[in-house]
């Protein structure tokens, strides 16, 4: 079986979201071998570092938190959906032609992969096929982007998602994974309350 690490790497100089510092991770180290006998380390970040999925409440005033994950909504399947082509906005009739099913992960390829750098013209998923993903019952959709939408007043995108029970993963690295079907495993860290987690997310070919 293969194994295809699809999360993004937390340092200090990662990519963040338009390149905002207040948004850079720390690392801050607290204990040292020769004084302590362990090495231990403080890390600061915002839940939408890196690799993360977005729980209701992110949009939603009111709206469920990392409380309502289960560990087996975050194990499933995937399907890796080829967005190459598309320059700004996914659409409806960009994931017509995809063979999504009932609880499936969409994973969302597009031409965000190719640049491991904050892009402010990020491709991002439109209104309509949020909509589209809500119709086919999917378990969540993930982009590779820090972001599902851009530019959009009120967050249209998020609210269709996020009110419909859907999760969004945001931060996924797919630049070497090749559109088609996987196993899913991505389980959040079990934070109490808040509007987002980090995870680490793979895919697994037979
Ligand atoms: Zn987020």
């Amino acid at each position: 079986m293969k194994i295809h690490d699809i999360s993004m790497t937390i340092r200090p100089e990662m990519a963040v979201y338009k390149n905002r510092d207040a948004k850079r991770p720390k690392f801050v180290q607290s204990a040292w071998f020769d004084t302590q006998g362990v090495y231990e380390t403080d890390i600061t970040f915002n839940l939408h570092t890196g690799t993360h999925v977005d729980f209701p409440l992110h949009t939603l005033p009111g709206g469920a938190t990392s409380d309502v994950a289960k560990p087996g909504d975050f194990i499933g399947t995937a399907l890796v959906v080829d967005c190459t082509d598309v320059i700004q906005a996914i659409t409806k009739a960009d994931l017509e032609h995809a063979a999504i099913q009932e609880d499936d992960w969409v994973l969302l390829k597009t031409r965000n992969s190719a640049v491991e750098t904050f892009d402010f013209e990020f491709v991002y998923l439109a209104k309509d096929a949020a909509e589209y993903l809500v119709s086919k019952r999917i378990r969540g959709v993930g982009i590779d982007a820090l972001g599902i939408e851009r530019n959009q007043p009120n967050h249209p995108t998020h609210d269709a998602l996020l009110g419909n029970g859907i999760y969004i993963l945001e931060g996924l690295r797919l630049q070497t994974i090749e559109p088609k079907r996987y196993s899913f495993l991505g389980v959040p860290l079990k934070l109490a309350g808040v509007e987002a987690a980090p995870l680490r997310a793979v895919l697994l070919e037979e």
